[in-house]
């Protein structure tokens, strides 16, 4: 719906066809200049639920359980140049890990997440004056939705704010308050856009750090991180931030 909502052409929608790193975050520009206007395109959506409702998306909580195999949301033509977009924040590891204290901050990461998601999906439908809802112009791939996790990240983070940020871990704290998302989504916006290494661990109930995300692909996650965060400190220096708060630490430009 993307020439429908009045922020590009046919021919720049069909380049986004593409599907690739190029074309998700073009996407995402186009998708930040219809929920907030060209003057503000850099700046944080932090109402994005009512954004995306002006679009025409009707944004629900459901149980769809995705810690049973389920989806964590639909996106449903429901009517002309409008949606319907069950979601459900639940982790697909289920609650019982996530620490309570922050709930729903999680929550709140992971519905702004799922809604951007199926916002970039829109993106391969329009609206034809014969039909009473939005028709999808090419078909569907699993491409699709690698496309849409990367539109996702940068609907929700400016990259060209992380652009002026500094080359430390603290900017990935930053980038995760300023736009309020998940350190991890921070953590890979960054490594995006620094060409740089960044390690994500978290300490799990059992007071053990392992890898949430290496954006080298050489730790894969759940993976067991010796040591501990002063020991860390001392041994890695600026490179390491401890995100006390979330039970989650960065280290940028390896280990
Ligand atoms: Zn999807």
């Amino acid at each position: 719906l993307i020439v429908q909502w009045g922020v590009c052409d046919a021919g720049e929608s069909d380049s986004l066809r593409a599907l690739d790193s190029e074309a998700a975050v073009k996407a995402a520009s186009l998708l930040r200049k219809a929920l907030l206007g060209r003057c503000v395109a850099t700046a944080p959506i932090l109402r994005l639920e009512e954004g995306v409702r002006s679009l025409g998306f009707n944004v629900s909580r459901t149980r769809l359980r995705p810690e049973t195999g389920g989806a964590q949301a639909w996106l449903i033509p429901s009517g002309r140049m409008s949606f319907d977009l069950p979601l459900d924040p639940t982790p697909i590891s289920g609650w019982r890990k996530a620490r309570h204290e922050n709930r729903s901050e999680v929550e709140r990461h992971r519905s702004r997440f799922l809604i951007a998601h199926e916002l970039a999906h829109s993106v391969f439908y329009e609206q034809r004056d014969d039909l009473s809802h939005p028709v999808r112009t090419n078909p569907y791939t699993p491409k699709e939705e690698q496309f849409c996790d990367e539109c996702a990240r940068w609907i929700l983070v400016s990259r060209e704010r992380v652009e002026q940020l500094s080359v430390t871990p603290s900017s990935i704290r930053t980038i995760h308050q300023e736009f309020d998302v998940s350190v991890e989504l921070a953590a890979r916006a960054f490594a995006a856009v620094k060409d740089m290494s960044v390690l994500l661990l978290y300490l799990t109930d059992e007071n053990e750090w392992r890898v949430q995300w290496d954006s080298s692909g050489d730790m894969k996650a759940g993976t067991s991180f010796h040591g501990d965060s002063r020991s860390w400190s001392e041994r890695f220096g600026g490179r390491f931030e401890l995100i006390p708060r979330r039970g989650q630490a960065v280290l940028i430009g390896g280990a």
